[in-house]
């Protein structure tokens, strides 16, 4: 007899396992899923649920996508995994070359990682390790900025201090800088002097620690954790431009922004410059199996090289490239490059655009309404009745998957999902937003705040 003939999936859980960003003594119940198809998640008891986070941003093109599945099922038949310092294999060669043919010429050189987190400390070692090498400089300081997130490992804390997800590990945090992130919204008056005010306060950091900085650390303009804070691309381009005239490396974390999100392929596109460190995962393999890389480029790569040993990147994981996880990023690679994809960002834009509107004429409380090519959000007020928490459930009564971040509601459905599923999401949320906002005034928000 199966343990789970007594106890159900949920039970069982409890009893063993402790769950990411969750405070356990308070959290929820557990929701059980035991399937997948498109757009959809499924329960034990068959409810179905409409992934609109894509399963914490990595979710393409459906749960279990055929294409996908059996792109990771020959490969396992063929070469599951082998050690990659010093051997190679096709899976990954011919993913670089994909990638290859959809970046610009100064991103050519790929180095493999496991996930976001990995993908954005390489890219922080290797910054700092180039200024050893080419100039014997010890540049140790990281200009990020307010509410930037960009992994839970040390170093990605380091340069995420601001966030607010990491607070209780300050004390082990190497040195960074954040300046101010100017976030902006649907008919927003102030978006020219918040980010004048911006671009001032990075100028002022980079003339302060000049011949200090490796390297300036953005996401290109959505913050994803921060609460799908969004900004202008020409804002992105003039940081960099003065990241470059201060003589400093750029690192674009894309981590979740890459493949399509925006609206493009990586977001970078939309602000005419190219990263020396581009960071990519989450997507990359259509939400299979964790890859990342960090892209750079032959100048960079060219500072490491030499006689010796010492002036290598001294960096590597056990599952580096695993040709399971490049079998499945080929297959969502020939997905994401087909004309039928590029519709779909244009039809989904147009999609939220109209829920949004929506929105606001049946909420009219919400605020800071604002979209990035797929990516939806909105503010609740200051005021609003119900806890993140408690959205959450309401919002899985109504057969959706939604998790909100402090105030912000945001939608980042995979591309399978349907104009018609999409506007249905959009009058249910705008029934529980209403009905929430009209009840339940007197009841506190007891529950704790859902995070990322
Ligand atoms: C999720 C995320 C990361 C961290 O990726 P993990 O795979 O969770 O380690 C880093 N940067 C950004 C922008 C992210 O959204």
């Amino acid at each position: 007899m199966s343990a789970n003939t007594q106890h159900t999936l949920v039970d069982r859980d409890k009893a063993l396992v402790w769950h990411p960003f969750t405070q356990e003594q308070t959290a929820l119940a557990r929701l059980p899923v035991v399937r997948g198809n498109g757009p959809w998640l499924y329960d034990e008891d068959n409810n179905a649920y409409l992934d609109l986070v894509s399963s914490w941003w990595v979710n393409l093109f459906g749960h279990a996508r055929p294409e996908i599945a059996a792109s990771i099922a020959a490969q396992a038949n063929t070469l599951e995994h082998v050690l990659f310092a010093g051997c190679t294999h096709e899976p990954a060669v011919q993913l670089c070359e994909a990638l290859n043919q959809m970046l610009p010429p100064e991103l050519g050189k790929f180095f493999f990682s496991d996930n976001g987190s990995t993908a954005v400390e390489v890219a922080l070692k290797m910054a700092h390790q180039y200024w050893r090498n080419v100039c014997s400089q010890e540049r140790r300081l990281f200009i990020g900025f307010h509410g930037g997130y960009h992994g839970d490992t040390v170093g990605a804390m380091s340069v995420g201090a601001h966030c607010g997800y990491h607070d209780q590990f300050r004390s082990f945090f190497f040195e960074s800088v954040a300046v101010p992130f100017p976030e902006t919204w649907q008919d927003d008056q102030d978006v020219d002097a918040r980010e004048a005010a911006a671009l001032d306060a990075l100028e002022t950091s980079l003339k302060q620690h000049a011949g200090q900085v490796a390297a300036m650390i953005v996401e290109p303009l959505v913050q994803g954790a921060a609460g799908m804070r969004m900004c202008r691309p020409q804002f992105i381009a003039q940081a960099v431009a003065l990241a470059r005239a201060h003589d400093t490396l750029v690192i674009f974390d894309e981590v979740m922004t890459g493949f399509g999100r925006t609206g493009t392929r990586f977001a970078f596109e939309q602000t005419g410059v190219v990263p020396d460190f581009l960071c990519v995962s989450k997507g990359i393999t259509g939400g299979f199996l964790p890859l990342a890389l960090t892209i750079t480029s032959d100048p960079i790569y060219q500072a490491f090289l030499s006689d010796t040993a010492d002036k290598a990147f001294s960096h590597g994981h056990s599952y580096t490239a695993n040709p399971l996880a490049c079998a499945a990023a080929l297959a969502s690679l020939t997905l994401l490059n087909t004309a039928e994809t590029t519709k779909v960002w244009q039809r989904l834009t147009q999609d939220h655009k109209s829920g949004l509107h929506m929105l606001l004429q049946t909420v009219p409380c919400i605020e800071r309404v604002r979209q990035c090519g797929t990516i939806a959000a909105f503010d609740l007020p200051e005021d609003y009745p119900s806890a993140a928490s408690q959205l959450h459930q309401c919002f899985l009564q109504e057969g959706l998957l939604l998790r909100p971040i402090g105030r912000t509601v945001y939608l980042m459905p995979p591309y399978v999902v349907t104009g018609e599923q999409l506007h249905n999401a959009y009058e249910r949320i705008a029934h529980v937003l209403g009905a929430q906002a009209d009840g339940a005034r007197a009841v506190a928000p007891a529950m704790p705040e859902i995070s990322i």
